[in-house]
Order: structure tokens, then sequence, then C-alpha cells
């Protein structure tokens, strides 16, 4: 399988070139040049979540370096489990949060990690990760790469505006991990990151890569549970589902529409967003207009300019087509608050409020069977926002309690990006 950029399909990469270079040279995002048709594909008989990851990622990586890794890349990237519940019957909950960060981005970081790991052996060649995070991207990232060989992981964040479970995740991984406490705000982060970039002679030094989730190392993996999800149900009910994604910026909803391609059954993908209305307001419209965020409650979502829809709209470019293949739906805070409250007090499951904004499309459908959620993150990792909900605390999944129990450790910088590469 061959790789394009949306703004320019006369260029073919393979996955592991588009990988590494994350972005493609023209400013676009990579994308395949056809989906391969599950039909023809051995998804009704692996025994495992690695193996059927396997079998839907292999013909994207039919022709490439790591074919033959990629069976490995998979065991070591998917080793947390994922549950489809059941909420009521035939109403669903995709739980994406028992990776070792608590969030669906595990699946896309840890991918891209043994991905770049892998080739990076292959090639006798160094890599330094550099992450500007406003919170839980970087923690994933982190995660993801720690003690992974031939790569080093420079993560940057805002002095004083990251909470103090999101600092303890950037910070507590030592090794290949490097965590910088910037005195400045996330835009100074980001722009420190732009700077590295642009120094030319220090980004081919250090051999600077970035991790960030339009790489297409992040959403390939993303289409797996999807399918994992659809095929299950079809076969335990017999009919298509429906999925609601908490989206911000669609890089988990573009893994659905990819499965969608691929055949899986489906019957509907609809996104749901916080007062960030910028889909909702393009269905009405017809016009994209992408900009700044607003703050709300399901924090991971707060995007104004959703970088993926670039592979949306490479999907289904007039607006006609987009109104045909996605809803989406904004909720606000005050209503995600009382839908926290409304599923704890009537079925006791405890959802995080990404979820909750998902949970309350569901609600407010004409029919609510067929249907399945999807939950990004695990809801001990919003307790501030949570707890006072429901009344009582939320007990701290394993996985990020032996985080939260680490020694903490990083360097105090400036807004300078050079004061990054002084050892
Ligand atoms: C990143 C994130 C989202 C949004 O996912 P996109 O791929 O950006 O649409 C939703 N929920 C949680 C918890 C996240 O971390």
């Amino acid at each position: 399988m061959k790789f394009v950029s949306t703004r320019d399909s006369s260029v073919e990469v393979s996955a592991s070139e588009a990988i590494l270079q994350g972005l493609a040279p023209d400013g676009g995002l990579y994308v395949p040049v056809s989906f391969p048709s599950l039909e023809t594909l051995n998804v009704y008989e692996v025994s495992s979540y690695p193996e059927l990851a396997f079998e839907v990622l292999a013909p994207f990586f039919e022709d490439d370096i790591l074919k033959d890794d990629l069976a490995e890349i998979c065991i070591d990237a998917f080793n947390f489990h994922v549950p489809l519940v059941e909420l009521h019957e035939k109403q669903m909950v995709l739980e994406l949060y028992h990776g070792p960060t608590a969030a669906f981005k595990d699946f896309g970081a840890r991918f891209l990690a043994s991905c770049m790991e892998k080739l990076l052996e292959k090639q006798q060649r160094k890599l330094t990760i550099l992450v500007a995070t406003s919170g839980d991207t970087g923690g994933a990232v982190a995660a993801a790469f720690a003690n992974r060989k031939g790569i080093e992981v420079k993560v940057l964040f805002p002095k004083g505006r990251v909470s103090k479970r999101q600092q303890q995740q950037l910070t507590c991984w030592g090794g290949n991990i490097k965590a910088y406490e910037v005195d400045g705000s996330f835009d100074d982060c980001q722009k420190m990151v732009k700077d590295a970039f642009m120094d030319k002679r220090l980004s081919k030094e250090w051999g600077l890569s970035s991790a960030n989730s339009i790489n297409l190392g992040r959403l390939l993996p993303q289409m797996v549970y999807y399918v994992y999800a659809s095929t299950l149900y079809k076969e335990t009910y017999g009919t298509k589902p429906t999925f609601i994604i908490p989206s911000g910026n669609v890089g988990n909803s573009c893994g659905a529409y990819w499965a969608f391609s691929m055949g899986a059954p489906i019957e509907r993908i609809t996104l749901a967003v916080n007062a960030n209305k910028t889909i909702p307001d393009y269905l009405r419209d017809g016009e994209y207009k992408p900009r700044p965020s607003v703050a709300t409650l399901a924090n991971a979502m707060d995007v104004g300019a959703p970088s993926n829809m670039e592979r949306l709209f490479n999907l289904y470019g007039d607006i006609a087509t987009f109104r045909k293949m996605v809803s989406a739906t904004s909720v606000d805070d005050e209503t995600i608050k009382k839908t926290i409250r409304e599923v704890y007090q009537e079925t006791g499951y405890v959802m995080c409020p990404h979820t909750a904004t998902a949970e309350r499309v569901r609600r407010d459908l004409p029919v609510q069977d067929d249907t399945i959620v999807v939950s990004t993150a695990h809801p001990a990792k919003f307790e501030a926002v949570v707890e006072p909900l429901i009344g009582k605390s939320v007990p701290v999944p394993e996985n990020l309690a032996s985080l939260l129990s680490k020694r903490s450790e990083y360097k105090s910088v400036g807004c300078n990006y050079k004061e990054l590469f002084e050892e």
C-alpha cells in the first residue's frame, strides 16, 4: 500500500516513510491511496486483539520494510484489554482507556513508538522527538517511548499550567525521556519546537522528529478497535452498530471512517463535540470556519481547528457527501455535568467528561438501540470534575497509580529552544 499527501496525490510513499516524516513535505497529511476490503481478510478467525490488529493493518504494510515486524509490533503495542461493555441492552460502551496512561491515545502512541524503534534499529539511526504539551498528549507519548532504543524524547510543558497529575505523568520517566518546564505558555512551548525544527543544522544533528496526532502511525491503529467492536457487535446481535465518538482533532473518528471504508459493519458514525462547534457549524452552514478554541470540561477536545479534518475532506470532499456521511452534535458544559450525574444514578457507571459528551448525544437520539459510545479516558483522570457530581471518589486504576508514585524529575528553562539542547 502506498500513501499520498492530502494536498498532492502525485508523490507516493510507503507506510514507514510516512511515519518517519510525520507531515508530508507539502504540509499535507498522509492518507492511503485505497482501502483494502475486510472481506479478503481473516478478521473473523482471530483469537486475540493483537492478532486482529495484525490482520487489519497487514495490507497497509504489504510492501513496507516493517512487513515482517508487524506481528511483533502489534503484540508489543496492544498489551492491554479493550472491553466492549453493556450499559443497557444493545447500548454499549467501548472502553479505550485501559492502556498505561488511561486514555485512547495510548493505542496510537504505542504503535507509533514500536514502529519507530524497529525502523531506527534497521537503519542504525537515532532520533530525538520533540513534543510540546498542554497536558495529556505529552504523557501518552512519554509513556509510549520510555525505554525505546535509539530514541530520546524531549517533552515541553508550560510552568504552572498543567495539572499536578498531568505534570507527574510527564516527569516520572527518567532515562530517554527528558521533561522541560518552560517559563511561558503552551504557545511558547509550541514555538520553541517550531524554532528547533527551523534550525536546519541542529535539526539534522539531533535527528529531530515529531509524534503528534497527525502522524500516520497514530491513525492506522485507531481503525482496529472499530473493526473489532463492530464485528463483535454484529456477531452478537446480527445488526450493525452506530458509533458515537467524542471528538477534538478528529483523529479518533478518522480511524472509524477508515474502518468503514474497509467495509467494517458500521451503520453510522456520529461525532460528539463540546462547545467547540467548528464541525456542527460546517454541517449547518456548508462553510468551513476554523477558529480559536474555547475552554471546556472535556478539555482534551478543546479544538477550534481540527487538524485531521483535512483527512475527512479528502474522503468526503463536497458538502453534500460530507453531510451524508458525518453527523456532529455539540454538548455544553452544564449538559456534560448533568449527563455524568444521570448515568451514574441510573446505572452506577462513571464516565469522564469526554465520554459523557458522546453519551448525551446517544440519549438524544430517537432510537438508542444498536449504539456504541466510545469512551476515551478513565474518569479518575478527571476526578476534579467527576467526583463532586457523583458524590464519591473514583478509584485510580493500577496503571495510573503506579505512575503517580514514581520520582519526578525535570529541568526548568526559559523560552529559547537552544536551552533544550544544552546537556
Ligand atoms: C485526544 C482526546 C479526545 C479527542 O480525540 P481526537 O482524536 O483529537 O478527536 C477525546 N477524549 C480524550 C480523553 C482525549 O484524550
